[in-house]
């Protein structure tokens, strides 16, 4: 019998790689329930092609044209609209497996629901762990469920790690752990030349295709600061012992020295379809697409420093990690709002780092909210404060 696996985020690029190793393995995976927000065209494929139980979509006109599109095409998906079909997909009763990609704060609840539900969580939606690590790993130990990241990273590290490690414990003998970045599209572009860089220079990533958000937060290597904080709730590890490396290849995708001077590389092609067959096989090794590792001719791999006046964002993760409380949920929806903003072309690329740094000055001192709901409240908080700031009387640069 196949392993039914639910997808939040189907529609996008984590959700598509999702749904080419499930094609791949018909009698290993099937998929039987797909969320997304609005995408009508990339929702309809997805039924044509894998016929899910189940498909949820956010936004209420979005879903209803795809149930009437549905119909007319007599496939009998049942659709959901809004964050009610978000939920039942986290706890649809056929997936044994929940790949939680949704982009964004807005994946919170419903990995949250995934979590308490007892399913094998594919962890691709970082923001929710940097938001609101202690109740998600809480949730997790609660549902009695196993949690796998997704993260290319943090991926490498699981698979570093002794077999009999789980995510949340602090793994025995581990020294430090490295996470490396690519640099992203701005790595050695001359700095007096950032603040005029567009939306689309930003997203065009040397190595990794990817969703605008996530390729934004690369540029300005606030994927990376979100990352540390994400590898802290991982592997239990403080901000000191979890060091970035500037690795512009992307064939090492992270590493662990032990105690014993021993360093552990995972490797291979810049292709999510690794972590992610990786996550759904596990604890076996299925084939998932990736073209195989060529190290002779990837070319010299190189290592350094990252500069830190290039690329602030990271500077002021590590300093919400460390600052703890509500620091890293208000530098994520700081970053959220901040991201939309340079997307829409309202915000030139260095300010986002100043509208981060703005909200962490303002909220420094916000204790986190010990529930659910408080965290969502504080969420639209800072991003009220964000939006004030950027779009308000306060806010300094004005571009629309
Ligand atoms: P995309 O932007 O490509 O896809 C986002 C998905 O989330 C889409 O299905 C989208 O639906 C859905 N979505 C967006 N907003 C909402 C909302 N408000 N409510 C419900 N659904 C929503 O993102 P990625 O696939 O690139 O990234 C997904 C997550 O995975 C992120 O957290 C990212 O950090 C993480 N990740 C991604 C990697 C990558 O290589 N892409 C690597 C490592 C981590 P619709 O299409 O209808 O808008
Ligand atoms: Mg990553």
């Amino acid at each position: 019998m196949s392993i039914g696996v639910a997808i939040l985020g189907a529609t996008g690029s984590i959700g598509a790689s999702t749904l080419d190793v499930i094609a791949r393995h018909p009698d290993h995976f099937r998929c039987v329930a797909v969320s997304a927000r609005s995408d009508i065209d990339g929702m309809l494929a997805i039924c044509r092609r894998h016929r899910p139980e189940l498909a949820a979509m956010s936004d209420p006109e979005a879903a209803a044209t795809l149930a009437a599109r549905l119909r007319a095409e007599s496939i009998d998906t049942e659709v959901v609209p809004g964050e009610a079909g978000l939920l039942a997909v986290a706890e649809h009763p056929a997936a044994e497996q929940v790949m939680a990609a949704i982009v964004g704060a807005a994946g919170l609840l419903p990995t949250l629901a995934a979590a308490r539900s007892g399913r094998r969580i594919l962890l691709a939606n970082k923001e929710s762990l940097v938001m609101s690590g202690a109740l998600l790993m809480d949730a997790i130990t609660a549902g009695g469920g196993t949690l796998l990241p997704i993260d290319s990273e943090h991926n490498a590290i699981f698979q570093c790690l002794p077999s009999d490690f789980r995510c949340g414990e602090a793994p025995a003998g581990v020294d430090e752990l490295l996470l490396t970045a690519s640099g992203g599209p701005f790595l050695d572009t001359p700095l007096e030349q950032l603040a005029a860089m567009s939306p689309d220079a930003a997203c065009a990533h040397p190595n990794w295709v990817m969703g605008r958000k996530i390729s934004v937060d690369s540029a300005t290597m606030m994927n990376k600061g979100l990352e540390v904080i994400e590898a802290a709730w991982l592997f239990g590890l403080p901000a000191e012992r979890i060091r970035v490396v500037i690795h512009p290849q992307s064939v090492v995708h992270s590493m662990v020295r032990m105690a014993d001077g021993s360093v552990l590389a995972q490797m291979g092609e810049p292709d999510m379809r690794t972590p992610i067959v990786y996550g759904m096989a596990w604890p076996q090794r299925l084939d998932g697409g990736v073209r195989p590792l060529d190290l002779v001719n990837a070319g010299p791999l190189d290592f350094r420093e990252p500069d830190l006046a290039r690329f602030p964002c990271l500077l002021l993760a590590r300093q919400a990690l460390q600052a703890g409380g509500a620091a890293p949920l208000v530098l994520n929806a700081a970053n959220e709002v901040a991201v939309d903003a340079f997307l829409a072309g309202h915000l030139g690329f260095t300010e986002i780092a100043e509208v981060i740094e703005h909200c962490l000055t303002q909220a420094a001192s916000n204790q986190l909210p010990e529930t659910v709901d408080g965290i969502v409240a504080m969420d639209v908080d800072i991003r009220r404060i964000a939006g004030e700031f950027i779009g308000g009387p306060e806010g300094r640069r004005r571009h629309a």
